[in-house]
């Protein structure tokens, strides 16, 4: 069965010039970038290129990059890296700011945290899942060090105020973080302009291959290594290069950087015409999150009285892959922590479905999709 891909938020497919940019440091360029002679220099000056690619697209200086396996782990080494940086120098700062609609990446880095003897205050978010900014700046303290923030929602896809939520940090002294990995490649981002300290970003949401990611660190930012070993990037995170998936990731950034506003629009055509196509067809689908300050590939919605885990199951048996919440929490009955944040009713909250749409999606495919969700959702009434 040909399968239609909506779930463009969980994962991407490897674009063809991705894979063959990285083939040949997964066959005979096998050098290590740490060695002398010129198959290791070789893989150096590719991890290199690499670099300077991911910083041309996010405008920060390649030195300021950091390889990491995952947008996971760079979350994880930027709020540990910090919080042990503040421990380890005696600082007496042990406060984080940070929303209730993080990533679990975020979360759950905060919640070890928290068994460490940091504090976390878990900001909240208006119906559209956007940062109230008053709660956020009252919520800070002589102690706090770090805000961090996501750059956009992988759930509901809202935009948060990066700009303002970069000058509320840096008016009270206090360090500013994003988790920009639904944001990267998607929609414009300058570090410089936004002000941003540390940014984590990934591979596979970008048309480049799982497991490889990279944090972005302004420079003069202290932070502690949390994976010990060699002296690999900058003795700030050991572990031989993954130069493949590096060189992957660079040419996937290269990428986005060139298609960037084509590719925004494209998002945003299939979207609107999926939304209003949806709500021509079924008038009770209920729209969530901000429509203004929104990811252009995400749509996420909610009928009433449906089950996404059965609404799911129906679509896969047409071949069409889309989700119910966050690809982390599917698979368990509980309503997302995102949708209870924004304080949706737990009737449309349990019959949401989140469409994110990508590079290779057609307008045929997004009639094919209302098609099978009209036929499904009519049939169960
Ligand atoms: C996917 C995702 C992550 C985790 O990235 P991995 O590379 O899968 O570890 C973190 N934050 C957000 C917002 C994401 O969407």
């Amino acid at each position: 069965m040909d399968i239609k891909y909506f779930d463009n938020a969980a994962t991407t497919r490897i674009k063809e010039e991705v894979l063959e940019e990285m083939f040949p440091y997964l066959s005979v360029e096998y050098g290590n970038p740490s060695s002398v002679y010129s198959i290791g220099r070789k893989a150096r000056k590719a991890i290199e290129e690499a670099r300077k690619q991911i910083a041309s697209l996010i405008n920060c200086k390649s030195y300021e990059i950091y390889f990491t396996s995952c947008g996971s782990e760079s979350d994880n080494m930027a709020l540990k890296g910090l919080s042990y940086a503040q421990m380890y120098k005696k600082s007496g700062k042990d406060h984080i700011i940070t929303s209730k609609i993080e990533h679990p990446a975020i979360i759950n880095t905060c919640k070890t945290l928290e068994k460490q003897g940091f504090r976390i205050t878990y900001v909240d978010v208006d119906e559209n899942g956007l940062v109230n900014l008053n709660s956020l700046e009252n919520s800070i303290t002589d102690k706090t060090f770090l805000i961090s923030i996501m750059y956009a929602n992988n759930e509901i896809g809202t935009i948060e105020p990066i700009d303002e939520i970069a000058k509320i940090a840096h008016k009270h002294n206090i360090l500013f973080h994003t988790d920009a990995v639904q944001a990267v490649g998607n929609i414009q981002i300058d570090v410089q302009k936004s002000n941003i300290d540390m940014l984590s970003l990934s591979g596979h949401k970008i048309y480049a291959p799982k497991g490889i990611g990279a944090l972005y660190v302004k420079k003069g930012i202290e932070f502690e290594r949390f994976l010990d070993g060699g002296h690999q990037e900058r003795d700030k995170r050991s572990g031989t290069e993954n130069v493949a998936e590096i060189v992957a990731l660079g040419k996937a950034c290269q990428i986005a950087e060139k298609n960037l506003d084509q590719y925004h629009r494209k998002l945003i055509d299939l979207r609107d015409y999926f939304i209003s196509s949806i709500k021509n067809r079924l008038p009770n689908v209920k729209i969530n999150g901000s429509m203004e300050n929104r990811l252009p590939g995400n749509c996420h919605l909610s009928f009433d009285n449906i089950e996404s885990g059965e609404l799911l199951l129906k679509l896969d048996e047409v071949g069409i892959c889309a989700s119910g919440g966050s690809a982390c929490s599917s698979g368990d009955n509980s309503i997302s922590y995102v949708l209870a944040a924004i304080g949706l009713p737990s009737n449309l909250a349990k019959g949401a479905l989140r469409i994110t749409f990508g590079d290779y999606n057609t307008i045929e495919e997004v009639d094919f999709l209302v098609d099978a969700l009209e036929k499904i959702i009519k049939e169960k009434f």
